[in-house]
């Protein structure tokens, strides 16, 4: 079924179609290309379908409906659903079974919408590929020789393939974003605070943000009014009302004034941060000439300090990581060895058969950081760049309503074409995580396909809580581009 949520929602108050219609016209499309794609750790067939039945007999009732109604979405296995395995991609977790629901899946589950299964990743939401998952390695619905992105890669294939129109992932330094972009979609990075992450599996707490997928972005306004808002059992959740994102949405934005880094393009002479491929500069440049046809004036403005956030990230997420994994140890949390001589050695053995090979890097890497004799010079000194980063952004959007730029500097890459090389991996995120580290929101649209066929993503970056915003100004290009209504032929 190719439908948006919007759609669904539509086609059921006309009686067109039930929520169990639709949901085994999800789950048949599932069963159809999950041997190629690989999207899903496990589909609740049986429990989506009781769902479904229940929402169709609420409706037969009269009883108020809520706003996500029937429409089935996947989950990023990195939160915690009662009652389903949350393995978050990693060995660590095989047989952890949250005893509670997230705070956004409460959200969902008020809002009527359908959980029919639980989306891989990359270990602990660590990489850009979904190769780093413990299970198995999702394909890109688009060319099945290429990775979806990560670390959402398995819920931005699912919507991209319509295994499920909706779905959430997280975001640390642009695990929604990126594999938004190279999936065709649109991925939204809400600001810090605006989603609790209650039940979210922590990777880094600084930088975490939970936030929608979806066709278009309607439908991410309409999934991001469901699980914005403060809760108390996130302390760095905010407590600001949440705007009705959906219904202003369509609304454009007056005397529009759109901020174009200099950093992120290809100058001559000089290779923008991170190497940025030629067709995609080339489908950025022509979204900015839809804005500007559409009334908007283009600014070029600087991110000065924009080369190092990588590095910065590498150093923050690293030993933010380091101490909230610290809890896999076998006996609070995770995979306990079988065979051991003591305590000491029962953790070793635990955590050393547990994690993989990425996660074991990223916690020497953040313990290393953060070792006495070391701190001041790298986790202390990655602190104060990281605000240098934020100032940027605060001069930048004094006089400019939102950045645009590329989300990825590249399409999907192979499988297997980074795995070797960490760093190269690393840097396919040079324009997403500046903004994880600022706090502030991100988005990313399809804007075109290259020669061969790949989707291109536009990113759309946005002061904090400027989401309502944000999503308006998506919004614009959408209704004059037909990008997001491409499908891959999978
Ligand atoms: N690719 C980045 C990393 O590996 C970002 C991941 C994320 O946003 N969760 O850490």
């Amino acid at each position: 079924m190719n439908l948006t949520a919007a759609e669904l929602l539509e086609r059921q108050s006309t009686g067109d179609l039930s929520a169990e219609a639709i949901t085994q016209s999800f789950l048949a499309r599932i069963q159809q290309v999950e041997p190629k794609l690989r999207s899903f750790l496990a589909v609740d067939e049986a429990g989506a379908l009781e769902q479904a039945r229940a929402i169709d007999a609420k409706r037969r009732r009269g009883d108020a409906m809520g706003i996500l109604a029937g429409v089935p979405i996947a989950i990023k296995d990195v939160i915690c659903v009662q009652g389903q395995r949350a393995t978050a991609g990693s060995k660590m977790l095989e047989a952890f079974v949250p005893p509670y629901d997230a705070h956004v899946i409460t959200r969902l589950k008020e809002a009527d919408a359908i959980l029919i299964g639980k989306s891989n990743c990359d270990e602990f939401a660590m990489g850009s590929s979904t190769e780093n998952s413990a299970y198995q390695t999702t394909r890109n619905p688009w060319d099945l020789e290429r990775t979806p992105g990560g670390s959402s890669g398995g819920s931005a294939a699912a919507v991209a393939a319509s295994e499920a129109p909706l779905a959430l992932g997280t975001d640390t330094g642009g695990s929604i974003r990126q594999p938004a972009g190279l999936c065709g979609i649109v991925g939204l990075k809400p600001s810090y605070g605006r989603v609790s992450r209650f039940g979210l599996i922590a990777y880094g707490s600084s930088l975490d943000q939970c936030g929608p997928f979806a066709h278009d972005v309607r439908d991410s306004a309409l999934l991001l009014e469901v699980i914005a808002g403060h809760d108390s059992r996130d302390s760095t959740s905010v407590d600001r009302p949440v705007p009705q994102y959906a219904k202003v949405v369509e609304s454009p934005v007056q005397a529009l004034v759109i901020g174009v880094p200099r950093e992120f393009f290809n100058q001559p002479g000089a290779q923008a941060t991170g190497g940025l491929d030629a067709e995609v500069e080339r489908s950025v440049r022509d979204a900015l000439k839809v804005y500007e046809s559409l009334g908007a004036t283009i600014k070029e403005i600087s991110l000065p300090h924009s080369p190092y956030s990588v590095a910065v990230y590498y150093l923050v997420a690293t030993a933010e990581a380091s101490s909230n994994l610290a809890r896999y140890d076998g006996v609070h949390f995770g995979h306990r060895a079988k065979e051991f001589a003591g305590l000491i050695d029962m953790m070793k053995k635990s955590r050393g058969e547990g994690f993989g090979a990425e996660v074991k890097r990223r916690i020497m890497l953040g313990t290393y950081a953060l070792s006495s004799g070391y701190i001041d010079a790298y986790y202390l000194k990655a602190l104060k760049v990281r605000r240098l980063i934020r100032q940027d952004f605060d001069r930048a959007f004094a006089e400019c309503d939102v950045i645009v730029g590329p989300t990825s500097p590249t399409a999907a890459f192979k499988i297997g074409e980074k795995t070797g090389d960490p760093l190269a991996m690393y840097l396919s995120d040079i324009y997403t995580i500046s903004a994880n580290l600022a706090g502030i929101c991100g988005i990313s649209i399809p804007c075109g396909l290259t020669k061969t066929g790949l989707p291109i993503g536009l990113q759309i970056l946005g002061a904090p809580f400027t989401e309502e915003k944000l999503l308006r100004i998506a919004r614009m290009y959408e209704r004059e581009t037909d990008w997001h209504k491409r499908r891959p032929a999978v």
